[in-house]
């Protein structure tokens, strides 16, 4: 028996020896260790040992078993070393290659449009703010003069987080939170994503931009409300810019106005653009409430202001004649290299 062991030991160690792959390794496992392997035959032997020499030689078979293990797994290790070595040898770096070139994005219409506006109103010296996207409900609405009954809270517009929460539906929220911590003179724009529950379509997005503007000083006027918007105008759309305002209904605001512009395209005279009417619809605007301004204990009698709501992606559509807002989203750099 010790003959047979001894045998079966030389045979599987220059096996091992000779071996130069892992799969060579694991056939050699498998031959002398596995279910039909040798050195298991010999364990099934066992029973036509000699009851009082069955110790002894099970101590052999466990001995030769245990070195087997030990020289399958140091092979093992040897092979997996000389394949990573042969590997960086076959990787080593060419310096002569030319490199990657990286590949540098560029700003989105959104981007360069908001950029374009903030300009302009910095320019008059407004200042820049920013609020939350996820809001209490108290100041996307009842704080804007809009209750718990109005229309524009329906859920099919509003998404809600939960009764007290939802993802801001405009970017007014921001001059409740504003007129809160400061007093007047203010003077800001707050641009910023809103979101509502539409289904997308060309016109149409969940979730899109807006940048509102608000006013609240003494003797504030209509007039100051159409000065600022018509150098806005034509700022932004050039010289030649004619404004028209529209009477309209806002919560927050009374009066209420939209106001277009003269169509940039054609000048005035009908296009495709302007649908053939030559004025372009372009935002919402009036005087703040005075409702608004008493929630935040503002003196509508010593105070007023006016307030304004413009959809950046409508200016970054008309601006650079985009007819499908999908395109701002869709991320195609064919497409955002354009701008
Ligand atoms: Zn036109």
């Amino acid at each position: 028996m010790q003959e047979k062991l001894k045998k079966i030991r030389e045979e599987a160690l220059t096996r091992l020896e000779q071996a130069s792959s892992m799969e060579e390794v694991n056939d050699i496992r498998v031959a002398y260790l596995g279910k039909k392997g040798s050195l298991t035959e010999v364990l099934k032997g066992m029973r036509d040992v000699a009851p009082e020499d069955r110790p002894k030689v099970g101590g052999w078979v466990n001995d030769l078993r245990r070195e087997l293990e030990e020289k399958l797994d140091e092979a093992k290790n040897s092979l997996a070393e000389k394949a990573l070595e042969a590997r960086l040898e076959a990787e080593e770096i060419d310096v002569t290659m030319p490199a990657k070139t990286l590949k540098t994005g560029h700003r989105h219409p959104n981007t360069i449009a908001l950029e374009e506006l903030e300009r302009v109103f910095i320019g008059m010296g407004y200042e820049v703010v920013e609020g939350p996207e996820v809001e209490y409900d108290y100041y996307n609405f009842e704080a804007l003069n809009i209750p718990a009954n109005h229309p524009a809270k329906d859920e099919q517009d509003t998404f809600y987080i939960n009764k007290q929460i939802v993802l801001r539906t405009q970017t007014s929220s921001v001059q409740a939170r504003v007129m809160e911590k400061q007093r007047p003179p203010i003077r800001i724009i707050a641009p910023g994503r809103v979101y509502r529950s539409d289904a997308v379509d060309a016109t149409h997005s969940p979730s899109f931009h807006q940048v509102e503007g608000l006013v609240v000083d003494k003797h504030i006027t209509f007039s100051d409300l159409k000065g600022t918007l018509a150098q806005f105008a034509k700022e932004m759309f050039g010289p030649e810019t004619k404004v028209k305002f529209r009477p309209h209904h806002f919560p927050f605001t009374e009066p209420s106005a939209e106001m277009d512009v003269s169509c940039f395209k054609c000048g005035g005279r009908g296009c495709r653009m302007c649908k053939g009417s030559g004025w372009i619809e372009i935002l919402g605007c009036g005087m703040v409430h005075p409702r608004v301004l008493e929630m935040r204990d503002i003196d509508p009698e010593e105070y007023t202001g006016f307030a304004f709501g413009i959809g950046l992606e409508r200016i970054a559509l008309l601006k650079y004649e985009i007819d499908d807002m999908r395109l701002l989203y869709e991320n195609d750099e064919r497409f955002l290299e354009q701008f």
